[in-house]
Order: structure tokens, then sequence, then C-alpha cells
């Protein structure tokens, strides 16, 4: 997270778009921005720390949020709507004031006001709705997008097979000049209304999103989430749909019969199925383990490998699944195949081994990508 190139911002951009950027409804931008608020509070935004309870907390009246854990970078001031932007999507300060202030749909972009496109509103319903409603919205996207190719970041930079990626339907987005392209798109087939309450907003309309990554449940596409290619930044970001619940966890097409490799995050599931290892992924954190593991009951005829992150909050909350795993009856693997087993496996030496502490660092280390299946 960078906070700390305000000195050189500043200097470009004029004290009075700050001052509109800081006026911003902060409840308001921290809902756009995908957070799950519930009375003016949240898990808080940097990952660094434990949040049981909700440790951030928004205060209306100065416009600022503030993380109460003691330790938390949050902790020692308020923060304005910049720096909540700055941090939640890894912005510059620039580049946070450009999307409070342009970016965001609810804004007039001004080279494209003659074309008299008016962007969608946002959805501001406070309830988290299924996405099941509006499978027939995210299947069209989806149909109507390419495959990755080799070049993709996907492929080139994650190392993940292009089998693996067609066999669970992922696909690019393509950079578009004009912002409201696959907008355009999907009005030709779907009234305004519903198109903002499907939340695929953040997707569609993110020049940063490189691929689009489905979520079935029965055959049907009940949840989409947008991947953001790095660019100079350490890690790549998820895009969620606005306003609709966010399933709990990701799971990639499964060989029959075969063991599953329960790991964090889609990119590290598909990564472990490119090497034919079959994979479901925990994605969002913040739920409970007893929610993760009654997610993951209909996969208990299943052999479980537990793959958390080599780090402290990975290796912790896998520790409580595994008891959770153990009380329910699942059938798992006691010990942990982590990203240094991993490592081991492909005969990494041992100096390298230390330094890794997930499958992003492994990446570093990997010359060729895995094997076509
Ligand atoms: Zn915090």
């Amino acid at each position: 997270m960078k906070l700390i190139d305000k000195g050189i911002g500043i200097n470009l951009i004029s004290k009075g778009r700050i001052a509109q950027a800081k006026n911003y409804p902060i409840l308001d931008l921290a809902h756009q921005l995908g957070l799950e608020v519930r009375n003016k509070s949240c898990g808080c935004i940097n990952p660094s720390h434990e949040d049981k309870h909700p440790s951030m907390s928004f205060d209306k009246r100065t416009n600022t949020f503030k993380c109460w854990v003691p330790t938390c970078q949050f902790n020692t001031k308020s923060h304005d709507t910049i720096d909540l932007v700055m941090a939640v999507k890894n912005l510059s300060f620039q580049e946070a004031i450009n999307f409070i202030l342009v970016d965001y749909p609810s804004q007039c972009i001004p080279s494209y006001q003659n074309t008299k496109k008016t962007p969608l509103s946002v959805n501001r319903t406070k309830s988290a709705e299924n996405g099941e409603k509006y499978a027939d919205i995210y299947e069209y996207l989806i149909n109507f997008l390419p495959y990755p190719d080799k070049s993709h970041y996907l492929v080139a930079d994650r190392k993940i097979s292009l089998d693996v990626l067609k066999a669970n339907n992922i696909k690019r987005l393509i950079q578009q000049v004009n912002p409201y392209y696959y907008l355009n798109k999907l009005q030709e087939a779907f009234p305004r209304e519903r198109i903002k309450q499907s939340g695929i907003y953040p997707i569609v309309y993110d020049n940063n999103c490189c691929a689009v990554i489905p979520f079935y449940r029965e055959g049907r596409i009940i949840y989409l989430q947008g991947i953001a290619s790095p660019g100079k930044r350490e890690k790549a970001k998820v895009r969620n749909l606005m306003g609709i619940i966010k399933p709990v966890i990701y799971v990639p097409e499964l060989k029959d019969n075969h063991s599953v490799n329960l790991c964090e995050g889609i990119i590290t599931a598909l990564y472990m199925s490119s090497f034919g290892y079959s994979s479901v992924a925990i994605i969002s954190g913040s739920d409970s383990t007893e929610t993760i593991a009654s997610n993951l009951t209909p996969f208990k005829d299943r052999k479980f490998f537990l793959c958390p992150d080599a780090d402290k909050v990975g290796i912790e909350t896998f520790n409580k699944i595994k008891k959770l795993l153990f009380t329910q009856g699942f059938n798992y693997d006691s010990e942990y195949f982590n990203p240094i087993e991993l490592g081991r496996k492909l005969k990494l030496d041992a100096k390298i081994l230390i330094k890794i502490k997930d499958l992003n660092d492994l990446r570093a280390y990997m010359q060729t990508p895995p094997k076509e299946q």
C-alpha cells in the first residue's frame, strides 16, 4: 500500500480537485469499492493484521475512516477518501483522485460528454443480493469475450496453462478506448436497470481489468470476478461485483475422484490446476471458518490437502479450518502442503525456499510455464 507520494501528487493537481475528492461521501465510496460496511464499520482494508470483528469504522461527519487495531497503519489518525482509494485500489495520490472524480460511473467523463452516453448510476442498495437472477447478464458478457492468449498476464506472468483457463471459461477483457464499450454491448441485450442491479460495473468499466473469472453453480454463472493485472504494482487486484454476495470459495474444474488442494485465492487455485492438482480456493478471508467449511460440504467425499500461504495469517486460518474439517468428519491430510513444499517438489534449492511465502514468490523463481495438459 502506498501512502507516500502525496507530495509529488499535490503539485500536479489543483487544490480544488483535492478538496472535491475529499468531500466525496466516504460511505458511498466504501460501497463503490466493494467494502462490506455494516453500521459504519467494516473489516480493515489492511491485510497485515487479523480482523475477527470489523475493526475499521467510518465517520460521516468528518468524512474519514480509522482502524482501531493499535498496530495498524490506519490507526494513528483519521484517513480520508483519497487514502481509502489509494489503499484499496493500490493507486497513487493522483490516480486515486481521478478514480473518485473521473473514473467512477456516477461522474461525467469530460472527453465523452458530447456523445451523451450517460453512465449507469451506482447501485446503492444496502443489502447484498444473490447473483442467480443476473446469470443471463454474466453469461452474455462471458460468451462475448475472447480467451486469453499466450502473452496474457495470467499465462505469461502467473504461469497458468491455457487449457486450465479454457476449461474454466476464463476470458480476457480488451482495453477499450471508449469506456462505455462493454456497457453498450450489454445494453443491446438488457435493460439498463437490470445491468445496474447485476453489479457488473466495476468489471466492465475498469480499464486495467484484464481477466474475468466466472463462478458456477449448477451450470449457471452466479458471480464474476475481475482480475486487474498489477502493472508496476506487486500484486494483482480483484474487482468484485457491486452489491452482489461474493461466493466463499472458487471451484475450478475438478478431476473426478482426485484429492483436492484447498488454497488461498483464485490465481493460486488455477496455478495448482495447471500442475494437475485439483484445487478449491478460499476467496474471502473475511468469512468465518464455519462458513468456509459449510461451503466445502459438497466436496466431502474428496480427500483434502491443506495448502495455506506460508505466512502467519495463512497458517492460522488453515489451523482453524483444519479443526472444523476434523469435527465435521472431512477426510483431510493432517500435514500442510504449502508453496514451500511445492518448491521442494520442483527441486528449488534451500536458499530460495527460505524466501518463498506464497505462490507469487514461487513464480518469481519459475523459469518456464507449466506444460499444457
Ligand atoms: Zn487495520
